[in-house]
C-alpha cells in the first residue's frame, strides 16, 4: 500500500538537496510516473469552527517512486513546471479529486474538495473549459470543487486571470487564495478577483499568541473577511492553542496537524468515522 511515512526517502532528497539529484533523470522519471500510475493525492480535513463539522479537504500530491519511495511536492512540483509536464500532472489531479468528491457525495458525505493549481496550468487556453468539462463529465455540482490560487499566479495577465476567475466563481466553482499575507499587495487582489475564500499562510499562524503582530494581522485579516462576505481558513493550525484564539477571533475554518495530516482516502474516511460522521 501506498504510504508516506516517516521513515521514507523524502529525507534522504531533502538532506542532499534536489539540486545533487540528477535533473534529466528526474524530469523523465516524473515523465514516466502518470503512465506508472505512481502520483496518488493524499486529503487533509478542514474543519467548521463554527458547526464543528468536517466541511472540505484539500488534495495533495504524492509520487510513490520506485526509485526513491514518497516524494512530498516540494521535491518535485518545479520540475514538472520546468517541463510542462505540470499540465498534464495537473489534469489528472484535478480528475481524481472531481471523481473523489463525487464518491464521497454519492455516500452522502459531500466535502468541498481543494486542488491546488500552478501558473503554468492556468495559464492554457480554454483551462476553464476543461474544469467545466471534467465536473460535467463527473456530474459532481461546481460548488463541491475549490480552486486554490496565489497571489504571484494572478499578478502575471491580471486582465485574463481576472476574467477566469469571474469565469470560475460564475459558474458555481469556490476559489481560494492561498498563502494570503505573503503577497506584496494582497488587498488590491481581494478588489479585484471575486474569490471566495482566505487560507491565511501557516507563517502567520505558527507565532500567533495574544497580541503579538501576527495575532493582530490574523485579526485583522478574519475581520476583512467578515466585511467583504469572505470565508477565512488559516493552515498549519498545530496546537490548541492556536486553535483556541482562532476560534476566538471568528476564523470560519482551520486546516492543521492538530485536527489531521492529510491522509489516504481510506484513512480519510476513518478519520471521518471515528469524527462522528463528518
Ligand atoms: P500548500 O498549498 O500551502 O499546502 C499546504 C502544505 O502544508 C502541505 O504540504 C501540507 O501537508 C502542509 N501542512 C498542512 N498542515 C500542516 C501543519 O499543521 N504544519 C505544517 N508544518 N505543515 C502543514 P505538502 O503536501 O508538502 O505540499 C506542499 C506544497 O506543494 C503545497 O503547499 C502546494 O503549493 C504544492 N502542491 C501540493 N499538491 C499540489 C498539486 O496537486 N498541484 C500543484 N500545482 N501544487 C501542489
Ligand atoms: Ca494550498
Ligand atoms: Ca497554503
Ligand atoms: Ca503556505
Amino acid at each position: 500500500a501506498k504510504s508516506c511515512g516517516r521513515n521514507n526517502f523524502q529525507y534522504y532528497i531533502s538532506a542532499m538537496s534536489a539540486r545533487a539529484l540528477d535533473v534529466l533523470y528526474m524530469e523523465n522519471a516524473l515523465h514516466t510516473a502518470l503512465d506508472n500510475d505512481e502520483y496518488y493525492l493524499e486529503y487533509q480535513p478542514k474543519l467548521d469552527l463554527k458547526t464543528r463539522r468536517i466541511v472540505g479537504v484539500e488534495a495533495l500530491l504524492r509520487w510513490d517512486s520506485p526509485q526513491l519511495g514518497c516524494v512530498m511536492p516540494s521535491n518535485f512540483i518545479s520540475a514538472l513546471e520546468e517541463s510542462g509536464d505540470i499540465c498534464q500532472v495537473g489534469s489528472w489531479v484535478l480528475e481524481t479529486a472531481i471523481a473523489q468528491a463525487k464518491v464521497w457525495m454519492d455516500a452522502g458525505r459531500p466535502m468541498v474538495v481543494s486542488v491546488n493549481v500552478s501558473a503554468r496550468q492556468f495559464k492554457q487556453p480554454d483551462w476553464v473549459d476543461e474544469v467545466m468539462a471534467l465536473l460535467d463529465t463527473a456530474g459532481l455540482p461546481p460548488g463541491l470543487l475549490q480552486i486554490e490560487v496565489t497571489e504571484s499566479l494572478l499578478m502575471d495577465g491580471a486582465d485574463r486571470n481576472e476574467a477566469m476567475i469571474r469565469a470560475l466563481t460564475q459558474q458555481g466553482v469556490r476559489v481560494a487564495l492561498d498563502d494570503f499575507g505573503t503577497g506584496f499587495s494582497s488587498l488590491s487582489y481581494l478588489r479585484r478577483f471575486p474569490i471566495t475564500e482566505l487560507k491565511i499562510d501557516r507563517s502567520f499562524v505558527v507565532d500567533i499568541r495574544k497580541n503579538t503582530t501576527a495575532y493582530k494581522v490574523i485579526k485583522t485579516i478574519i475581520d476583512l473577511g467578515q466585511a467583504l462576505d469572505i470565508r477565512v481558513i488559516a493552515e498549519g493550525v498545530e496546537t490548541p492553542e492556536q486553535y483556541g484564539l482562532l476560534a476566538e477571533m471568528g476564523c470560519d475554518e482551520i486546516q492543521g496537524y492538530l485536527l489531521s495530516r492529510p491522509l489516504s482516502v481510506p484513512a480519510f474516511e476513518a478519520f471521518l468515522d471515528n469524527f462522528g460522521g463528518g
